[in-house]
């Protein structure tokens, strides 16, 4: 989950790494570490918290190199302090290492080693690896062996990048399930666990794959496998603008990306409508379309937002093509024991294309001979990567933690794909046309739903102070509940619940009081009538009710303590509409909760570990 981010070449490392690190806090953001080696000599820097703290203090320090790797954190072992932090070094300094991931077996090896006379500082899973290294080290003579050798010992994740005042010409990186790319530049190269990182310096990048590793000069790279076999990589050039990833104005990342839906939405569909026949058409599904329409059954994995953009693709899939669908959690398929046949098509959304659970997911769905479809945002990402076919979805980088713009995206692809299928089976070029022009009006109605943005802040000066949510919502809607909820929960600390809107009589109904708010997502659809009733139900329980509804509709706001009005659409692409006020409601509050919307406590944009 952590940033990584390592420089070697002709300029001052120092402020490279430190402004690498910043474009990569969004992955952790626990403490932070630099390591540098100059004049043959290691100096290594940690502080706990954010970034800044460390940059305060390198900044004042004078200290200049060549060659330097640098780490912000999200730990997994051991509570985030100084010494818990990387960089983590062996006894005499000689050897400094950062690490994303998890090293499954460190007890047996961090005992073994301390039987041995190692000495540990931390309580992390990753400083064996270092006394691993160093042990190798004093027989091999030799860095690349050292470290590729302590690998082969290993089970677990690992993104890492190691350099030694031995050899103090070279980053030493390698890869198993936590991503890790070459930045290749002139007379200077850079290593990142994330391209965001490198984008100012170079577009030429390199990506590693799990069991890679790579000798990185300052004139040369070289990737071998585990098994000490060459490897010939290719120099992929990436597009991104470097005001993509900054604020440009906002006072947050998340604002600034809930703020960007008419353009994130526009992108994801353009070039990819025909309106003429009614149909999509996804470029990147090339050649699988055929495969995809006879499938027998679609099963949707991803986890957190997208899986409740999963969850709204089932409504729209089962509404349309007549294929059953289901939707699981990454973590849930990977140790159940699926049933999957050669016949179903697998969907693996993911925003950064690096989930952990969703990855592992789509490793044991190709086993089992399915296809396999990625849907994600990162271009070049291993889910994207390694999917059979795939779907990008062009929203633009995405920084926030609470993932916003992301989500209106996957919902915008999962639309096109709906109606690609729908075609080539019972939905005439008529009502394609017409899905097709909803679609095409959406950006319009988002931006109409920003301009609430005052209206929504107002009302959530009024629960800034709640303790306690629900959010409910019906058929399309339910799913757009849970994500409500989640986005609450994420930023703001105050626990939410999302549930479908008649369940709540079987149980959440309990907690109904005048203190708890509950959010109704209750756009004029086919089941307005009995959203209503559950409203009814809520306010003669002294219920305070907050409703996203339909603007033409005139009695709701009787019967509630506060409407949200947007417009309307066909049902299967509401969600885009209505998830809107509720990214608006969640981050207004955070922030006058004084919280860190784009770093909330505890959470990583890229959850890159189990
Ligand atoms: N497992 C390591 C630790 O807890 C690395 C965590 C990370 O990826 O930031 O220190």
């Amino acid at each position: 989950m952590c940033g990584i981010v390592g420089y070697i070449g002709k300029q001052n490392a120092v402020p490279i790494l430190i402004e690498g690190l910043k474009r990569l806090e969004y992955r952790g953001y626990d403490s932070a570490g630099i390591a540098v080696i100059t004049e043959n000599k290691a100096i290594i820097e940690k502080k706990k918290g954010k970034v800044s703290v460390l940059e305060k203090f390198v900044k004042g320090s004078g200290i200049e190199a060549n060659i330097g790797i640098a780490h912000t954190r999200w730990a997994t072992h051991g509570e985030p302090n100084e010494i818990n932090a990387h960089p983590h070094f062996n006894a005499d300094k000689s050897i400094m290492l950062i690490h994303n991931g998890i090293i499954e077996n460190y007890a047996p090896l961090r005992k073994k080693l301390i039987s041995e006379g190692y000495k540990f500082l931390s309580e992390t899973d990753t400083e064996v690896l270092v006394h691993l290294i160093d042990k190798f080290y004093t027989k091999k003579k030799n860095l690349f062996e050292a470290v590729r050798n302590a690998l082969l010992l290993i089970n677990g994740t690992y993104g890492i990048a190691v350099i030694s005042i031995y050899e103090p010409d070279k980053i030493i990186v390698a890869r198993k399930g936590s991503p890790l790319v070459i930045g290749v530049g002139r007379e200077e190269n850079y290593i990142a666990s994330d391209v965001n990182a490198l984008i100012t310096h170079t577009s030429s990048i390199v990506y590693l794959e799990d069991g890679e590793m790579a000798i990185v000069t300052k004139d040369n790279f070289e990737a071998k496998t585990l098994e000490d076999d060459k490897v010939e990589k290719e120099v992929v050039e990436i597009d991104i603008e470097v005001d993509e990833i900054t604020k440009s104005g906002y006072p947050h990342f998340m604002l600034k990306e809930i703020m960007e839906q008419p353009e994130s939405i526009r992108n994801s569909m353009r070039g990819r409508i025909l309106m003429d026949e009614g149909v999509s058409k996804l470029g990147g599904l090339n050649g699988f379309e055929e495969r995809i329409v006879d499938s027998e059954r679609i099963l949707i994995v991803a986890c957190g937002t997208s899986w409740h953009a999963g969850l709204v693709g089932e409504y729209m899939l089962e509404q349309f093509t007549g294929i059953p669908v289901e939707v699981d959690y990454g973590s849930e398929f990977r140790y159940r024991n699926p049933i999957i046949t050669p016949d179903d098509t697998t969907i693996f959304i993911s925003q950064s294309g690096e989930t952990a659970d969703t990855l592992a997911a789509l490793r044991e769905a190709k086993r089992r001979q399915a296809l396999t479809v990625g849907i994600c945002n990162v271009v070049g990402s291993t889910i994207a990567r390694e999917s059979d076919t795939g779907i990008y979805i062009h929203a633009g980088p995405e920084i926030g933690v609470a993932s916003t713009k992301a989500f209106t995206a996957q919902l915008t692809v999962l639309a096109l794909l709906t109606v690609l299928i729908a075609r080539s089976k019972n939905l005439s070029c008529q009502d394609g046309q017409m899905i097709l022009k909803e679609l095409e009006s959406i950006p319009y109605k988002v931006e109409k739903i920003l301009k609430l943005n005052d209206e929504i802040e107002k009302i959530a000066e009024q629960f800034k102070d709640a303790k306690n949510f629900l959010y409910l919502g019906r058929g399309y809607n339910f799913p757009v509940a849970l994500e409500g909820a989640l986005k609450l929960k994420e930023i703001s600390y105050i626990h939410a619940e999302g549930y479908p809107a008649a369940e709540m009589k079987h149980g959440p109904i309990a907690l109904i009081d005048e203190n708890m708010p509950t959010v109704f997502i209750a756009p004029q659809d086919s089941v307005y009538e009995k959203v209503i009733s559950n409203i009814e139900e809520v306010k003669s329980r002294k219920g305070v009710v907050i409703a996203v509804a339909s603007e033409k509709d005139t009695k709701i706001e009787k019967l509630v303590n506060y409407t949200i009005k947007i417009p309307d659409t066909i049902r299967m692409l509401m969600p885009i509409l209505t998830s809107i006020p509720l990214q608006l409601l969640a981050y207004h509050i955070a922030v006058k909760k004084g919280l860190n919307v784009d770093q909330p406590r505890n959470l990583a944009k890229s959850v890159t570990v189990e």
